[in-house]
């Protein structure tokens, strides 16, 4: 087992997925298991499928040179386990377990475990110079471990940001995201003024709300709203888009962060025009929202005690059927307790004479 899986076990925490490396070269692999993918076999990585468990099993290998600050080229496959140790980013993502329980720890991981702190394998500015994922990838391991940067690590990261402008949206997004999902999400700020956002933002300030205490489906738009409301974004929109996220989260995220600019409290208002889940989103700690959603009281056309139907019945027409349904919507968001069928029928009488006149 090598990289994440060994430094989760180190840690007591339960990893997420479990890689192995191995100095057989891919098609040994596929010779060996019955049922394997063949995932990424420039890379060396083969997916063995085995008493119901999918496993990736990559070879050994160097990096070969990198285009752009990006992934590398080209791989040479090695039987050394140590030269695949030494091409990982951080000393406690460059361990590898052995069959007997044996730890492999070239470059001092489980010394940075114990300081808890994340260190890059050999030369900072010459690894971020390699791949510039990985200043994100520091801020993220940081914020999911509760680690600190080694300071000439974090260094090697203000003085190589800059590179971070080629990097994909796709990765970015990835770990922004994984920022935002951890025990420190506040964290994506120092992303902010390091300028590994750089690409994605202009300059901008002002407040900054906290985004930990808030349940991770809020983090997202909270930041935007800041973002945009520091002029940091032209809008949230424009921003999700840039990250190619899915159509769905940039429809999600920008509605709530929206709701956030405008300031307003009025809760069965900002149910009624943009849903349960966009104010859920933007206020997840509201208790009064939470009163208002519990208790049944009135916030869309749905919820009235009366129809669209029943009003046709009493006389209405067309687009009249639809603005008396407003009316009484906005009737029974301030008066909840006159939700009643009977109520309404007067409700609605009072509000037609003017056309039958
Ligand atoms: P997580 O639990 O968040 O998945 P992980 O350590 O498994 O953490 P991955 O991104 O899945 O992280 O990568 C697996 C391993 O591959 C890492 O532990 C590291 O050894 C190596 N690795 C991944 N990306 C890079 C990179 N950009 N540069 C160097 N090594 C990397
Ligand atoms: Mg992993």
């Amino acid at each position: 087992m090598a990289g994440g899986c060994v430094r989760d076990t180190l840690m007591g925490r339960r990893p997420a997925d479990y890689d192995i490396a191995t100095s057989a070269p891919p098609d040994e692999v596929r010779r060996l298991f019955g049922r394997t993918v063949p995932t990424g076999l420039r890379h060396g990585t083969v997916t063995v499928l085995y008493a119901g468990h999918a496993c990736e099993v990559t070879t050994y290998r160097i990096d070969g040179s990198y285009d752009n600050c990006r992934r590398p080229h080209q791989v040479t496959f090695t039987g050394d386990i140590l030269l695949d140790l030494a091409r990982r980013d951080f000393t406690v993502n460059a361990m590898a377990m052995d069959l007997g329980g044996g730890i492999i720890d070239p470059f001092g991981g489980r010394g940075d475990i114990d300081r808890r702190l994340i260190r890059c394998v050999g030369e900072p500015r010459e690894r971020f110079s390699e791949d510039a994922l990985r200043m994100l990838r520091a801020l993220r391991f940081a914020a999911k471990l509760g680690f600190a940067i080694d300071p000439p690590t974090l260094g090697a990261m203000r003085a190589c940001a800059p590179l971070a402008a080629k990097l994909s949206a796709e990765r970015v997004a990835a770990e922004l995201s994984g920022i935002l999902a951890s025990p420190r999400p506040d964290t994506v700020w120092q992303a902010v003024d390091m300028g590994l956002m750089a690409r994605f933002l202009r300059p901008g300030a002002g407040p900054r709300h906290a985004l930990a205490p808030l349940p991770h489906y809020a983090r997202l738009p909270r930041l935007c709203a800041d973002l945009e409301a520091g002029g940091y974004i032209m809008s949230t929109e424009s921003f999700l888009r840039g990250l190619r996220l899915p159509a769905r989260a940039i429809s999600s995220g920008s509605t709530a962060a929206e709701i956030l600019l405008s300031g307003s409290r009025d809760y069965k208002r900002l149910l009624h025009s943009y849903g349960r889940d966009a104010v859920l989103a933007a206020y997840p700690k509201s208790r009064e929202l939470r009163r208002i959603l519990r208790s049944g009281e009135c916030w869309s056309r749905e919820q009235l005690k009366i129809s669209g139907a029943e009003l046709r019945a009493a006389g209405f027409e067309g687009a009249g059927i639809r603005d008396a349904l407003e009316a009484l919507l906005r009737h029974v968001m301030e008066r909840p307790e006159d939700n009643e069928h009977e109520i309404l029928c007067k409700l609605a009488k009072e509000l037609k004479p003017n056309d039958r006149a």
